[in-house]
């Protein structure tokens, strides 16, 4: 299928690895041009020369943290009017809320809520008086059933979840739309670092707690950056503008509240 989007420009926001990248490889191999982002240059870097060399397309690495304003100002200033935006960024640490400060909410809070939002204000309205715009906010399944264990990440993506519901209809007239994916356990470094963290904590191997996280999902194992990417090309494509609004779940079957 065509996704009707060659020639389009994406700024697809924390993609030198994991969820957004596979998100990045995937609009660049439909002919999008992508501007991507990461605190980290020399992953960026050879990122984008990866995607380049696979597609051909233009691709644009800015090193920022887009969790900041001059991040945010350093990806708009390469790309003031996208066509596609993808949000995304690290996710908050887990821990119990007997010990999260207000600071750590403040930043869960600016990280995976006000960032987006942020990114959204600066290009929703330039989308919608061309007429054409995709905006996808990279969540989690935690927005459906909190997850144990990540009570600032549960909280900070519900309220994005939240602030944008209006919107997403509003846009949907002048043929802009907005959803939210929300992956379950996807096979990623941070994936792989939530592991670790188990591992030491219950002083067992690695192996041993990835194989058994593995076992609780239903579909018998953890999901692939490229069937991310494709999901979100997809909801960028010329098909998909009746579709907004929504919270699209990626966890081959995962029980409610299990990561
Ligand atoms: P990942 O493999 O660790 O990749 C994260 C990417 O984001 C890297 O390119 C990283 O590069 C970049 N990044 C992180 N913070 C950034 C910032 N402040 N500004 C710019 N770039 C930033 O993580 P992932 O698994 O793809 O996860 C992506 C998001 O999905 C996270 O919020 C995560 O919590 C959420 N999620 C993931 C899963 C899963 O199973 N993988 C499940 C549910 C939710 P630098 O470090 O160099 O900046």
């Amino acid at each position: 299928m065509d996704l009707g989007i060659k020639g389009r420009t994406a700024i697809v926001c924390a993609a030198s690895k994991g969820l957004g990248k596979g998100c990045a490889v995937a609009l660049a191999r439909e002919g999008v041009d992508v501007v991507i982002s990461a605190r980290g240059a020399e992953a960026l870097h050879a990122t984008a020369e990866e995607i380049r060399r696979e597609t051909g397309v233009r691709v644009t690495p800015v090193a920022c943290d887009v969790t900041t304003d001059d991040g945010r100002k350093a990806l708009l200033a390469a790309c003031p009017n996208p066509d596609i935006l993808i949000n995304n960024a690290g996710g908050p640490p887990p821990g119990d809320f007997k010990d999260f400060s207000l600071d750590d909410w403040r930043r869960a809070v600016e990280w995976n809520m006000i960032s987006p939002i942020a990114l959204i204000h600066a290009t929703v309205y330039g989308m919608m008086s061309r007429g054409f715009g995709r905006i996808l906010n990279i969540t989690s399944f935690s927005v459906k059933a909190p997850i144990a264990n990540l009570e600032l990440s549960n909280g900070a993506r519900a309220g994005l979840t939240g602030a944008v519901a209006v919107l997403a209809r509003k846009a949907s007239a002048s043929n802009v739309t907005i959803n939210n994916i929300l992956p379950g356990p996807f096979e990623t470094d941070r994936l792989r670092g939530t592991t670790t963290k188990m591992a030491e904590a219950s002083g067992r191997a690695f192996d041993d707690v990835h194989k058994e996280r593995m076992r609780g999902v239903p579909a018998g194992r953890f999901g692939t950056t490229s069937e991310f990417g494709a999901m979100a090309a997809f909801l960028c494509s010329g098909h998909a503008g009746f579709v907004t609004g929504q919270n699209i779940v990626m966890d081959g079957g995962s029980y409610p509240g299990t990561l």
